[in-house]
């Protein structure tokens, strides 16, 4: 037994699907300004710091958290305005919820579908689960949805699960509310709207909840400024979540991100400045990539910009971008449709400028 090749043991048993894929991958980012993960850019006042130690303080790491952190969901109820008699499930960051949907409607012979380009883990959970994936194309000049292919996919694919980003990520733009009202009118299954990037809209499905028997809202707090603590929750009817609830690991949130979630819920006022902050930058940053020859921005409403490289290499471009000291996200050989695409998260306006120092001299560079 112990003679056997592992390499022969792992080729024979891990599903094949699992082994064609590629990992999660996330670049070394020591020392560079990172405007690659839609991470806020804004550090707490140490005072604040200071108070959220002092909760931490009374923390017992010994004990279980508690398996329905109960504080949190109503400072979550209050914070993000859940609409009464709505129920809320949390995960370990919503990639954990997109799990869990797909655990709960998925399955061999079970379809998740969505917009491309979209979300990568939509894709990779129907993956894992053994679930079909189809991706139906954005229309190429502005990233909107076509309505017409994306019914006729509904249609014929039946899918159990449908995820509609809104905004988009990596496109940055809201579906038309219209189209979407009438994708949930055709939506045999459950269709999920994920806000992740609510911060940074004034779009949102939550207070529509219960007007569509198929809908539910996710939503994280990490694009708001609270990454680091993965915290995600769906929002919707009970009929729904007490059946997702179901498929949630007994004690998911730990009770550091409990606490800390909590408290930083109690400090919204912060929250709010440093997003609309951002808000103002993406419209500074989206004006002067504009201006920038070589370069085609499209309008956001997250905290991103998506960017063609229209005169060179996008590849290069981030490349050289890198030499300057500032990560963005390559996007170029991810999608059809986002051949020579870069994708910006808006820094703070020191980090944005040093962003288009370096955008210039490298754009210069590559075309002379
Ligand atoms: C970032 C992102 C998520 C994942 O958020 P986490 O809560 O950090 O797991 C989900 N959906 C979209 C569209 C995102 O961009």
């Amino acid at each position: 037994m112990a003679d056997r090749d592992i390499d022969d043991l792992v080729a024979e048993w891990v599903r094949e699907e699992i082994q064609a894929l590629s990992a999660y991958h996330v670049p070394e980012a020591e020392g560079v300004i990172k405007l690659d993960a839609m991470e806020n850019p804004y550090t707490w006042p140490p005072e604040m710091r200071q108070a959220w130690l002092e909760r931490l303080r009374q923390v017992d790491v010994n004990r279980y958290p508690h398996p329905q952190a109960p504080a949190l969901k109503e400072a979550l109820h209050r914070s993000m305005a859940i609409p009464d008699g709505m129920g809320l499930v949390l995960g370990n960051g919503s990639d954990e919820l997109i799990q869990m949907l797909a655990m709960t409607v998925g399955g061999p012979g079970r379809t998740i579908l969505s917009p491309e380009p979209g979300f990568v883990m939509y894709r990779m959970i129907a993956v894992f689960l053994g679930m079909e994936y189809v991706g139906v194309p954005l229309r190429a000049d502005d990233f909107s949805l076509d309505t017409d292919a994306l019914l006729a996919a509904i249609d014929r694919e039946r899918p159990a699960l449908l995820f509609l980003a809104y905004p988009n990520n990596p496109t940055g733009n809201l579906f038309d509310a219209g189209a979407l009202e009438r994708v949930l009118d055709a939506a045999p299954g459950l269709v999920v709207i994920d806000e992740a990037y609510a911060p940074f809209t004034d779009a949102s499905f939550l207070p529509r909840l219960g007007e569509w028997p198929n809908l539910v809202v996710m939503r994280t707090v990490s694009k708001l400024g609270l990454a680091g603590l993965r915290l995600g929750l769906l929002a919707g009817p009970a009929a729904w979540l007490d059946q997702v609830e179901k498929t949630r690991l007994p004690y998911n949130i730990n009770v550091l991100t409990q606490v800390s979630a909590t408290f930083a819920l109690e400090h919204g006022g912060l929250f709010r400045r440093q997003t609309a902050a951002i808000r103002s930058e993406r419209q500074r940053l989206f004006e002067a990539l504009s201006r920038l020859p070589g370069l085609r921005a499209w309008p956001s409403e997250a905290n991103f910009i998506l960017v063609r490289v229209t005169a060179g290499d996008a590849s290069e471009l981030h490349r050289r971008l890198r030499e300057r000291g500032v990560l963005v996200k390559n996007l170029h050989g991810s999608h059809p449709l986002l051949e020579q695409c870069l994708r910006l998260t808006v820094g703070t306006p020191e980090e944005n400028d040093t962003l288009l120092t370096a955008l210039a001299g490298s754009l210069g560079e590559a075309s002379g």
